[in-house]
């Protein structure tokens, strides 16, 4: 093995416990071992590495790409879910009185007590990343990490967020990471709708601010507060849906995927779909 597959495998394996997984089914990696991707990845694990380009799609014509993005079908359950988070969000000018900036809306946002969470909570956590990011990535509340820290996904959950983000060949630091309510829910509930409700325009106005192309929500709440949909998020993970002329696509939250290992390959799929859409032109 070279010294470069080494330090690979051990990264992953040390993210792997980290993750709290101890065991790894290696059956048949002998054998993979000795086929041609197994000389560039570890057994079982795809090395993170930008994942292959459909080169024959991307010489396609813009228009004909586009439309790999927006299934019809889906664009009718979401206009039906009509949501209230896009009315607000398209009522929401692009620079409320004056200049609207990441600083000003957290500004705004203060020592928060617009709702019961700000009791339990330590940190308000507001989000983290590039201010212009082509990518907004939204979760569901703050966990203890995130509490105690200030920062979104900074505990386990975060940990494989950033594996699946090195994954679409970019860095934490490129793309913005917030979530639907800005406080720890007490036991790390789901939050209610009244909590949502009140959060929501500050997360309308940090999409605004930054104006990604593309919107990717972290499981069930962030779609349904984003996108309005209540269909579970098995159902509609993956496919690309229209927020304004923003493109959201829902996929399945990372501590789903901690709690069944098996089911990383939805994440994986999901985020290829993240870096093919952002190989296409604007
Ligand atoms: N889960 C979330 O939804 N958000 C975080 O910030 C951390 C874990």
């Amino acid at each position: 093995m070279d010294e470069r597959l080494r330090k690979e495998v051990a990264n992953w394996l040390e993210f792997y416990r980290e993750m709290g997984i101890g065991d790894l089914n290696l059956q048949g990696s002998e054998s993979a071992l000795n086929n041609e991707t197994a000389q560039t990845a570890p057994p079982v694990l795809r090395a993170p590495q930008a994942p292959p380009v459909d080169k024959d799609s991307l010489q396609k014509p813009a228009e004909t790409l586009k439309a790999r993005f927006s299934a019809p079908t889906l664009q009718a359950a979401a206009a039906k879910a009509a949501p209230k988070s896009l009315s607000l969000f398209e009522a929401t000018p692009a620079a409320p009185g004056g200049e609207e900036t990441l600083e000003k809306i957290r500004e705004d946002l203060g020592d928060c007590h617009r709702c019961r969470l700000s009791s339990g909570r330590k940190t308000i956590v507001f989000g983290q990343g590039n201010p212009h990011a082509e990518v907004v990535f939204i979760g569901e509340g703050p966990g203890a990490d995130e509490d105690t820290q200030g920062f979104p996904f900074v505990g386990r959950a975060g940990k494989l967020l950033n594996r699946m983000i090195q994954l679409v060949g970019m860095k934490r630091e490129e793309v913005y990471i917030c979530n639907v309510v800005k406080c720890r829910p007490p036991g790390n509930r789901t939050p209610m709708p009244d909590e949502i409700e009140i959060c929501s325009p500050f997360l309308m106005r940090q999409i605004r601010t930054i104006g990604p192309r593309l919107i990717c929500c972290l499981g069930a709440p962030a779609v349904r507060t984003v996108l309005g949909i209540k269909e579970g998020i098995t159902k509609i993970r993956g496919n690309f849906y229209d927020f304004g002329d923003i493109k959201a696509l829902p996929t399945v939250h990372p501590a789903y995927i901690l709690r069944n290992p098996r089911e990383e390959k939805l994440l994986r799929e999901d985020f290829q779909k993240i870096y093919d859409f952002l190989q296409t032109p604007q």
